[in-house]
């Protein structure tokens, strides 16, 4: 393992920011930490670079344990999202800051400068300070700067937020390329769950401080294993049900009793449950739908035309409103229709 974070913690007061958080990155993955503000993810890259010395708990970069080994003598390189380039000092010069900390030699500084500026598609600009740069080049002669001395790990603490969308989405692309190219062991941080959908392989995703789950974005997003995570990655609709028998697992949502045959939750009979489902993945029953294997009776409330598609919302007999996409013509406010869900994109969430 690359990076292993063993059940760290940390707390500023009393109050824990970060409360055992236990992860891994293997060599060679981009790995997003994905949480809204305020869940802990600056206080983990803190105690990853060696800024901050956690409350307890492990830091280890390949096997080694750096709990206690300062910032400079870790091989991790960080880049913030606001710029902290200098500014009397040329790309160039920048570039070969963190190499000549660690005396390389001037012609190998000049090579490994000329190789990251190539790899970051700046060659030309070697010469320009930072303020005669755009947004854009700026975040890229720091990748550089960050990637040059070849370290374990990079950090990319929230490195995009400042910029606007479409630049976002080039650099986007271009970390992403540029990630593939190095093969550089990469934690990416952010609050924006399309990005961190569309770069990473793997997603740790945190909440208050905690890790609500770990997984391929794929997967979490179409089985989310917490409330959090179904409502973090996209858009959810949540509605009540309770628990009928339990082999296999039958809930009644008002008047309609459900039977979902696929492996579910393991809830006591009796109890309350919450059922979970994508905007996108409940239709209108018709003949085009029959694999759609759950039906539920809704009244058309509201009906907004999004350009794409349309949000519907409808209301089912316990009383909870859904939204449901709908690309082709949509039904009248007022209409009574029937909701096909299929149960494999549907996620029943014990209680608690
Ligand atoms: P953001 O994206 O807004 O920076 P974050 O996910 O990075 O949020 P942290 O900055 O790590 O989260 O903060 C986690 C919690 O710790 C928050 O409740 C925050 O108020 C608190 N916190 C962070 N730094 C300090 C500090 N130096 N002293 C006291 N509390 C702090």
């Amino acid at each position: 393992m690359r990076l292993e974070l063993d059940s760290l913690t940390h707390r500023y007061g009393n109050e824990p920011a970060v409360d055992d958080v236990s992860f891994g990155l293997e060599s060679g993955e981009l790995v997003a930490l994905l949480g809204p503000s305020g869940c802990g993810k600056t206080t983990l890259v803190q105690a990853i670079a060696g800024h901050i010395h956690p409350t307890a708990g492990r830091v280890l970069l390949r096997g080694a344990d750096v709990t206690d080994v300062p910032a400079e003598s870790r091989q991790v390189s960080v880049v913030f999202q606001q710029s902290t380039l200098f500014p009397h000092m040329t790309v160039s010069e920048n570039v070969a800051y963190g190499l000549a900390a660690r005396d390389t030699g001037s012609e190998r500084r000049d090579e490994v400068v000329s190789e990251y500026l190539e790899l970051v598609d700046l060659r030309d600009q070697r010469g320009a300070y930072p303020s005669e740069l755009s947004g854009g080049q700026r975040r890229r002669v720091e990748l550089a700067r960050a990637l040059a001395p070849q370290p374990d790990l990079l950090v990319l603490d929230e490195p995009l937020s400042a910029l606007d969308r479409t630049l976002r989405e080039q650099l986007r692309d271009e970390i992403a390329r540029i990630q593939r190219e190095t093969g550089v062991t990469t934690l990416f941080v952010t609050h924006d769950q399309e990005e961190a959908m569309t770069l990473a392989d793997r997603l740790v995703v945190m909440n208050d401080g905690t890790v609500s789950g770990i997984g391929e974005p794929r997967t979490l997003y179409e089985s989310p294993p917490t409330p959090f995570i179904a409502s973090f990655l996209g858009r959810s609709n949540t509605f009540s049900a309770t628990v009928i028998d339990q082999q296999p697992l039958t809930i009644a949502v008002g008047e309609t009793e459900i039977t979902l045959n696929g492996s579910q939750k393991d809830v006591s009979t009796g109890s309350t449950v919450t059922c979970h489902v994508r905007p996108r993945d409940i239709s209108f029953r018709d003949s085009a739908n029959d694999g759609a294997n759950l039906s539920l009776a809704a009244e058309i409330t509201r009906v907004v035309d999004i350009g794409t598609h349309y949000d519907v919302t409808v209301r089912i007999d316990t009383g909870d409103e859904l939204v449901v996409e709908c690309a082709g013509n949509p039904p009248a406010v007022g209409e009574s229709l029937s909701l096909a869900l299929s149960e494999r994109q549907m996620t029943v969430f014990g209680p608690g």
